[in-house]
């Protein structure tokens, strides 16, 4: 099963990715994550991305393509994939049509996550992360310098997580991935999820729409 999960920011993607992966024994692709680890590691691409990042910008296409493509490769031979931050805008979709068509294999679903502004920005305001596993959790159930329950480490506000960066993000959401998920809709293959309940109800909800409502609900992430 291969499922692209789009969504404004703190919609919940990577915790419904995470789960996703975890229910379907799929390969999870945060591409948050990765380029993290890219520029903790200072490889080439974490040092050409670093500046970047560090201005709160996304990766340009020329760099972000090819390290998709690398990543389908390693991971397209098991049971699947989910891949949460790409595509991003409109050219990484067609990137990804045209690897998936090179390669004769097909999209399952794009899965858009809706929650209204308000929630959003109330969700970005109490969120809290482990910087170890980068769980995340809500204020008031986890504060700063809470541990961890995935992995003991203290948890922290997120730093990319002030107002602000919320604002500019939403928009460059609205402005680039709206029509990503206009694209898909219009190609039949979206299903369009409420994402303002739990996260239980959020991944069920997914779950049931991939016709998988399965013992993997118990699963906790
Ligand atoms: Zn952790």
């Amino acid at each position: 099963m291969r499922i692209v999960l789009l969504g404004p920011p703190a919609s919940g993607k990577g915790t419904q990715g995470r789960r996703l992966s975890a229910s379907l024994g799929l390969a999870y692709l945060s591409t948050g994550a990765l380029l993290r680890e890219n520029v903790a590691n200072r490889t080439p691409l974490g040092l050409a991305a670093a500046p970047i990042l560090a201005r709160g910008e996304y990766l340009p296409d020329d760099l972000m393509c090819p390290i998709l493509a690398d990543w389908l490769v390693k991971h397209d031979s098991g049971p699947g994939w989910v891949l949460d931050g790409f595509p991003r805008r409109m050219p990484q979709a067609e990137f990804l049509d045209q690897w998936l068509a090179e390669n004769g294999v097909k999209l399952d679903a794009a899965v858009a996550l809706e929650a209204p502004f308000d929630e959003l920005l109330r969700r970005t305001r109490e969120r809290v992360e482990c910087p170890g596993c980068r769980w995340s959790g809500q204020r008031p159930e986890l504060s700063e310098g809470d541990l961890c329950p995935k992995c003991g480490h203290p948890a922290a506000a997120r730093d990319d997580d002030h107002e602000e960066n919320f604002r500019s993000r939403h928009t460059e959401f609205t402005d680039l991935t709206v029509p990503v998920i206009d694209f898909y809709q219009t190609s039949g293959r979206l299903i369009s999820v409420p994402a303002s309940g739990t996260k239980h109800e959020t991944a069920a909800i997914i779950l049931s729409h991939l016709n998988r409502p399965d013992s993997s609900l118990k699963i906790e992430i």
